[in-house]
C-alpha cells in the first residue's frame, strides 16, 4: 500500500511524496544545491529522533532551532545570525508552519541589505529583493495543515506593531519538498485536527474566493474532498499512514490553491494569533463557521458543489454546513473563541486589523472592519445566530 502513496510531482514545485522519504534529505539538498545547509527546525522538535537523523545523514549541517508558534523578526534574526555564523549556503526548513515560514525568510534575508519590514506583501515590494541574494530551501513539513512548503511567503510577527506581516517572494518556494507521512505519525490528536482544518479553510476559502481560476478550483476541492475523508481516520489512529499521506498531500494542496486568494477567516485568525498567540489552525478551526454564516448569501451555489463532492447525506449549504459544525465537534474543536482565550476587548482592533490583512480582499463579499469585528465578536460569544448575513 505504502508504495501507492509514492510519487514525484513537479508543481506548484518539485515534491517527493511517500512514507519513509526522509531517506532521500541528502539528495535533495544536493539538489537544490546546498552543500552547508542549515536546519531550521521548531524549539519542540529539537531532540526529537527525527531530527537527529536528518542531522546525522547531512553532511556539514547545523541545527537552528530557536522557532516558536508565531514566530517574529528576533526568531529569523537569531536564524540569520547562525546561518552567517556557519557559513551556509541553504536552508532545510523542517517542521510545522513555524519552522518552514521562518525557514524561508531566513533563506530570504540571507543575502539581502534591506530591513525585513521592507519586503512585505504590498504591491510590487518584492521587486526590492536582491534574487541573487536568496538562498535555496529544501522543505520538510511535520505536520499536515499549513502548506507553507508548497508558498513563496512566509508570514512573520512584528511584536512592535503586533501585526503578521506577509513576507512574499516568488523564490521564496522551496526547491524541493519531502513529503514523508511518518515524520507526522506522532502528532497528538488535537493538534492533528486543528492543523487538518486549516488545511481545509485554505482550500475552502481558496474555492470561495471571487476570480476566474478553474485550475485552483479543481486542486481545492480535490483537497476538500480528501479532508473529509481522511481527517477523522488520521485523528482516530495517528499511525493510519494512508490518512497520513493523504493528509499530507492535501495540506500542500490547500496552499497551492490558495494563491487564488483567502478570505474572512483567515483576515480574522491573523490579528486573533498576533494579539492572543492562538494557534492558527485552531482559530480558524472556531471561526469557520460564523465567517461562513456571514458569507452566505454568496457561496450557496459553491458550497452545493462542495456537499456534492464530498457525498454528504445532506444537500447544498444547509448540508455543508451542519457537517462543518458536525465535523468540528467530533474532532474536539472548541465552539467559541473564548473557549481558546480570545477576548473582545480588542474587538474593535481586531476588525480594523482583519480588514487590511491582505487574505480579506479573497472573500466572496467586500468586508469591512465594523463587519469584521462583528463576525469577531459573535465567535468569542460562541454565538452564530447572532451573526447577520451580507446581502
Ligand atoms: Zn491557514
Amino acid at each position: 500500500m505504502t508504495q501507492a502513496l509514492r510519487g514525484n510531482w513537479n508543481y506548484p514545485t518539485t515534491i517527493w511524496a511517500g512514507p519513509g522519504r526522509i531517506a532521500e534529505l541528502a539528495d535533495a539538498c544536493t539538489r537544490a544545491g546546498i552543500a552547508r545547509p542549515l536546519i531550521v527546525t521548531d524549539e519542540g522538535l529539537v531532540g526529537s529522533a527525527m531530527l537527529k537523523n536528518a542531522l546525522a545523514a547531512l553532511k556539514n549541517a547545523a541545527l537552528f532551532g530557536g522557532v516558536k508558534g508565531n514566530p517574529d523578526s528576533s526568531h529569523v534574526e537569531a536564524g540569520l545570525r547562525a546561518y552567517r555564523a556557519g557559513d551556509h549556503d541553504g536552508v532545510v526548513a523542517f517542521g510545522g508552519g513555524s519552522a518552514l515560514d521562518a525557514g524561508k525568510v531566513v533563506a530570504f534575508m540571507s543575502g539581502q541589505t534591506r530591513p525585513l519590514w521592507d519586503f512585505e506583501d504590498i504591491g510590487d515590494w518584492w521587486t526590492r529583493a536582491d534574487p541573487a541574494g536568496i538562498a535555496p530551501v529544501v522543505a520538510v513539513p511535520t505536520t499536515a495543515g499549513t502548506g507553507s512548503e508548497v508558498g513563496r511567503a512566509g508570514v512573520i510577527l512584528n511584536r512592535e506593531t503586533h501585526q503578521k506581516k506577509i513576507i512574499f517572494h516568488p523564490q521564496m518556494m522551496p526547491r524541493i519538498v519531502v513529503l514523508d507521512a511518518e515524520l507526522t505519525v506522532g502528532l497528538p490528536r488535537a493538534v492533528t485536527a486543528a492543523t487538518g482544518i486549516d488545511a481545509f479553510v485554505h482550500c475552502f476559502e481558496a474555492f470561495c474566493a471571487p476570480g476566474f481560476h478553474p485550475l485552483a478550483d479543481g486542486v481545492a476541492l480535490e483537497g476538500m474532498r480528501l479532508i473529509h475523508r481522511f481527517l477523522p481516520r488520521a485523528c482516530a489512529d495517528g499511525g493510519d499512514i494512508e490518512a497520513r499521506a493523504q493528509m499530507l498531500a492535501a495540506a500542500s494542496m490547500g496552499a497551492t490553491a490558495f494563491q487564488k486568494g483567502l478570505g474572512g477567516v483567515h483576515a480574522i485568525a491573523h490579528p486573533v494569533g498576533s494579539w492572543f498567540n492562538t494557534h492558527h489552525g485552531l482559530t480558524n478551526a472556531v471561526i469557520l463557521p460564523y465567517v461562513m454564516t456571514f458569507n452566505r448569501h454568496a457561496i450557496q451555489d459553491k458550497t452545493e458543489i462542495i456537499a456534492r463532492v464530498l457525498d454528504l447525506p445532506a444537500r447544498g449549504y444547509e448540508g455543508f454546513f451542519a457537517w462543518v459544525l458536525k465535523m468540528r465537534s467530533e474532532l474536539g474543536i472548541p465552539h467559541a473563541l473564548a473557549d481558546i482565550g480570545v477576548s473582545a476587548d480588542k474587538a474593535a482592533i481586531i476588525g480594523r486589523e482583519a480588514a487590511i490583512d491582505p487574505s480579506a480582499g479573497g472573500n466572496p463579499i467586500p468586508v469591512d472592519a465594523a463587519q469584521l469585528e462583528h463576525i469577531f465578536r459573535a465567535a468569542v460569544d460562541g454565538q452564530i445566530g447572532a451573526v447577520v448575513g451580507a446581502k
